[in-house]
């Protein structure tokens, strides 16, 4: 039982790293090891349906472009975490919420499929208690999570369906506004000036069941509207601080604190463009646009086939055309410093955005996530900090939640 490991000795560990500097990097690996770690948002699963694509295979960013497998989870020392059942928004019919829905369950399948063939390294996990339980035979933690809940349409009884699949954590919305919120990024600006009526009801049939209600990617509005309604404390699976960098994605200062006031957690990611002012370099753009165009999505392109490599190459090539500054590990940890400073060790957490986007120089798969851990304990940051920091809040989140589920209304949501 890793979790219930780290009190004396980690105070022994934490110690001796404040004499002895040479040893902080081997002590800083060990607490790394010791404590459950988890990541709240990974979008790995997109990669499980990649013709020729395993998760037990060692993959490189610089082979095929992914961030996680099983021998890089183990270089890195994650134990598990969240991986998403991600839905790009589409065309709000009838026939585009059917396409989502069955893309999304197909998702949710893929998953259960790649645990299922690899069932003596990974477990799917459906409460809190599963972290530990699971930890404790060395195979990896797979909660499951909704990022943008599009695919439920109009029809909120889907919502039961995902959470039977064993979905415990769901955001409403994603890149632009849907039939349940605005977003943060729209460049149409708020549609609902918040959640939509039938939003607020997708709030309470998450609170019903027992889902942590996710609010990154959602606008300023959903985030007040839904920690105004949610019973049970909410995440920030995947942001920024917006005092380190004004983006709409990030979330100011004043938010935070009412966030961890009502019990929340905000997760720090590594998504280049949430982090730090980047230069844009259209004419880049426009070549690797022109490049999937070529090519078709490079997810679609056999694992280790001559067509993934030609891709591979060119996209190199082009990005060394047209260089651009790189946002680093220092800007990650400049976010994740400012929120633990700002709110504490209990109400904050990470959720790098792996195979999303995510993945900066010097963490540019999870092989590197131990040097956040160095970090954080160069920074003062005990092993209890860390072991919250990297796990613990977002299990209390899920374990509330769980808690407070089917206490609010027996009511099952109403037919679209
Ligand atoms: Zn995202």
């Amino acid at each position: 039982m890793r979790a219930a490991m780290f009190s004396k000795a980690g105070l022994a560990a934490f110690l001796l790293i404040a004499a002895a500097p040479a040893t902080v990097a081997a002590d800083a690996n060990a607490i790394h090891r010791r404590i459950i770690t988890l990541d709240s948002h990974m979008d790995t699963p997109m990669n499980f349906a990649r013709p020729g694509w395993s998760m037990m295979d060692a993959h490189t960013v610089e082979n095929d472009l992914s961030q996680i497998d099983y021998p890089r989870m183990m270089k890195g020392g994650l134990d598990g975490g969240f991986f998403a059942i991600y839905t790009a928004q589409g065309p709000r019919t009838p026939e585009g919420f059917a396409a989502a829905r069955n893309a999304a369950i197909k998702r949710a399948i893929e998953i259960r499929d790649m645990v299922a063939r690899n069932s003596d390294r990974f477990e799917l996990a459906f409460t809190a208690d599963d972290a530990a339980r699971i930890a404790a035979k060395r195979k990896i933690i797979v909660y499951q999570s909704i990022e943008n809940s599009y695919p439920l349409g109009k029809d909120l009884t889907l919502l039961k369906t995902f959470y039977d699949l064993g979905v415990r954590m769901v955001g409403p919305v994603h890149f632009t506004n849907n039939d349940l919120a605005d977003s943060a990024t729209d460049p149409k600006g708020p549609e609902w000036h918040g959640l939509s009526p039938l939003g607020k009801e997708f709030v309470a049939e998450a609170n019903r069941l027992g889902m942590v209600l996710d609010s990154s990617h959602a606008s300023d509005d959903v985030f007040d509207q839904m920690l105004e309604l949610s019973t049970a404390p909410i995440i920030l699976s995947h942001s920024g601080a917006s005092a380190v960098f004004k983006h709409p994605r990030n979330i100011d200062d004043t938010r935070i604190m009412r966030l961890a006031a009502k019990g929340g957690i905000i997760q720090i990611n590594s998504y280049p463009d949430y982090l730090k002012q980047i230069p844009e370099v259209p004419a880049r753009d426009v070549e690797l646009r022109a490049l999937t165009q070529k090519y078709g999505p490079y997810r679609t392109l056999p694992a280790g086939g001559d067509k993934l490599k030609a891709y591979v190459a060119e996209r190199h090539a082009i990005e060394a055309k047209y260089p651009s500054p790189r946002p680093t590990i220092d800007d990650v940890m400049a976010h994740l410093l400012h929120a633990l400073k700002l709110v504490g060790s209990d109400h904050v957490g990470i959720g790098l955005d792996w195979d999303g986007g995510g993945g900066v120089k010097g963490l540019e798969d999870v092989a590197d996530i131990p040097e956040i851990s160095k970090r954080l304990l160069a920074a003062g940051y005990a092993e209890t900090d860390l072991a919250k920091i990297w796990g613990g809040n977002v299990l209390r989140l899920l374990r509330e939640a769980q808690g407070k589920a089917g206490k609010i209304s027996n009511e099952p949501p109403r037919q679209p």
